[in-house]
């Protein structure tokens, strides 16, 4: 662990022209208010959120054994993937929670919506969750973290599957965190009044800025419709596509399913692995890891450990291996004119931070 000063979230400098966020010191544990998830409902939310998608897997693998994988499986699971990826990693995570670019509203929507249709939670639940993570990370009050606390090679594992699969079940806001936004939208002072000290309170409190654009409140309750989007979109291209009822079902099991089981995993691994796996390059004072395999497979997210050294950065790989596509997919749109106040360190700054043992 290092003594150097990590970066709160979202860092927003003054020069960007985004205001800066306060975030909560209070911790994302249940507050006077909140009463834990009971039996039945942890269960039905654990189904939701592992068993359907799970069972989207084995729907692929029981096609696979039937009748194996044609190319416009394989076109139709891939591009699906990388637009609900990009639609979490560049939309959710750097556009929503850390406000490292700005864009135009269209491409917003457009972002809300891609994100939205991985199924993992509106934009607005998603950005309070990871903006509480950045505020705590690794200490109490880190919605997921997998090292707090543990301690031995067995801990250790037992904080790796708990990150990866169960942590939402201790936050009961989560599930409440949609009905909680219906009533700020009918009457936010009210609201705010009423529930003092609640889960909902906590995260709604790390979201100021996005909670006061009604336009983009109202595209994120729709966050169901999206869902079913994102299952519609590939059984539709394959159904066209092919003439046939069986095209469609394939292009739902394939684009729909199985990309929502893929997209999920490797999403959740960056609570998980990259907290625990690889390596630490730059000074913070969490456990966060640089890991080369889940930067391919999330498009940039992977270079974590750079990414908690400097939140606010719209660019995640600092060297010149270190490949971030959707940090080039930012470069591109801000060439665009569709992307502006692209916020990215100094090279002093990132030198700074650097340990002298990984300096090159
Ligand atoms: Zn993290
Ligand atoms: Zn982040």
């Amino acid at each position: 662990m290092s003594s150097a000063p990590s970066s709160p979230l979202p860092s927003a400098s003054s020069a960007s022209g985004v205001t800066a966020v306060s975030i909560p010191t209070s911790a994302m544990g249940l507050g006077a208010t909140d009463a834990p998830l009971s039996g039945a409902r942890r269960a039905l939310v654990l189904l939701v959120m592992q068993g359907l998608p799970f069972l989207g897997l084995c729907a692929g693998a029981w096609l696979f054994v039937q009748e194996g994988i044609r190319a416009l499986d394989v076109a139709l699971l891939v591009g699906m993937y990388l637009l609900t990826m990009t639609g979490i990693e560049l939309g959710f995570h750097r556009h929503f929670a850390h406000r490292t670019f700005e864009t135009t509203r269209p491409l917003r929507a457009l972002l809300l919506v891609l994100g939205s249709m991985a199924g993992q939670g509106s934009a607005l639940l998603w950005s309070g969750v990871h903006r509480l993570h950045h505020a705590h990370t690794d200490m109490p009050g880190d919605p997921h973290s997998p090292t707090l606390g543990r301690r031995g090679a067995w801990q250790r594992v037992r904080g790796l599957f708990w990150a990866q699969f169960l942590w939402y079940l201790d936050a009961p806001a989560i599930p409440r965190f949609g009905r909680f936004l219906e009533r700020h939208r009918a009457s936010p002072a009210s609201v705010h009044a009423q529930e003092e000290d609640s889960q909902e309170q906590r995260l709604a409190r790390t979201i100021p800025d996005l909670l006061r654009d009604d336009a983009l409140l109202r595209l994120n309750q729709r966050y169901g419709l999206w869902v079913l989007l994102g299952l519609a979109l590939p059984a539709a291209v394959g159904g066209l596509a092919t003439g046939t009822w069986g095209g469609a079902l394939r292009g739902l099991v394939w684009g729909g399913f199985v990309r929502y089981f893929l997209v999920q995993q490797v999403t959740f691994a960056i609570n998980s692995v990259t907290h625990m796996v690889g390596t630490r390059p730059l000074e913070t004072r969490d456990d966060s890891r640089n890991n080369g395999v889940m930067a391919v497979l999330t498009l940039g997210a992977g270079w974590h450990n750079n990414h908690h050294a400097f939140p606010g950065s719209a660019f995640t790989g600092f060297r010149w291996w270190q490949v971030d596509p959707l940090g080039q997919v930012i470069r591109l749109l801000a060439r665009l004119g569709w992307a502006w106040d692209v916020r990215v360190p100094s090279p002093e700054a990132i030198a700074a931070r650097t340990r002298r043992s990984a300096a090159p």
